[in-house]
């Protein structure tokens, strides 16, 4: 049962991984349009695309401006999406930072179009999608803070995902007491307390740092 629970937060949880890697952005940043004229967009973004970062940053600064703050604190601030990264099977990738010092945050797919999207209401969508975003934006503080700057082993890996993972829980926790959580209050709590578990668990750490212990 406990393994049943862990093994659906795990796929709630999408497979957030973070890199931090060094690198460079290749030259298709677009500067417009960008939302709320403080993040650029880049790669494969559409108008839906926009529409639903703009709509879901708007909720954030409206609703949870602590956890707007959070956000906007991680720029300069590139958010990219990169099919190549979801046919990995990558839901999202941190970078800090690119040559120009930007962090860089790449997710796999159009946003509310994951595998895992599939079948959610389009509240379940944004919770996931601001949890997703808010754990990357983790990684990039934490690597411009100088926190947990290499993932060389299963216990730095831990350590990184760790702070990820429990901010983006934290995140849920905050939406669950308001207009987008009270659309699925009873599913997300339950996702809340199936997460709260999962972190707890090895299976978790396997899943997300197993790659590390050979
Ligand atoms: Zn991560």
């Amino acid at each position: 049962m406990q393994t049943q629970k862990i093994g659906t937060a795990i796929k709630i949880f999408g497979v957030v991984i973070g890199l931090f890697v060094f690198c460079v952005m290749p030259a298709t940043t677009q500067a417009a349009p960008d939302a709320l004229n403080t993040i650029t967009l880049a790669g494969e973004f559409s108008d839906a695309d926009a529409i639903f970062l703009r709509t879901n940053l708007e909720t954030l600064r409206d609703q949870f401006p602590t956890w707007y703050q959070y956000v906007i604190d991680a720029q300069p601030l590139t958010i990219a999406i990169d099919s190549s990264e979801g046919a990995l099977g990558h839901a999202a990738i941190a970078k800090c930072c690119d040559a120009q010092g930007r962090g860089v945050i790449t997710f796999g797919f159009h946003f509310g179009q994951s595998p895992d999207d599939a079948e959610q209401t389009i509240e379940a969508q944004r919770v996931a999608f601001i949890g997703t975003l808010v754990h990357e934006v983790t990684h990039i503080r934490d690597q411009r803070a100088g926190r947990f700057t290499t993932k060389t082993d299963y216990k730095s890996c831990v350590a990184i995902e760790k702070s990820g993972l429990e901010k983006q829980l934290e995140v849920k926790r905050a939406l669950a007491t308001g207009d987008l959580g009270a659309a699925f209050a009873h599913a997300l709590n339950q996702q809340i307390g199936d997460e709260a578990t999962a972190l707890r668990s090895r299976e978790l750490w396997q899943h997300y740092c197993g790659a590390f212990q050979n």
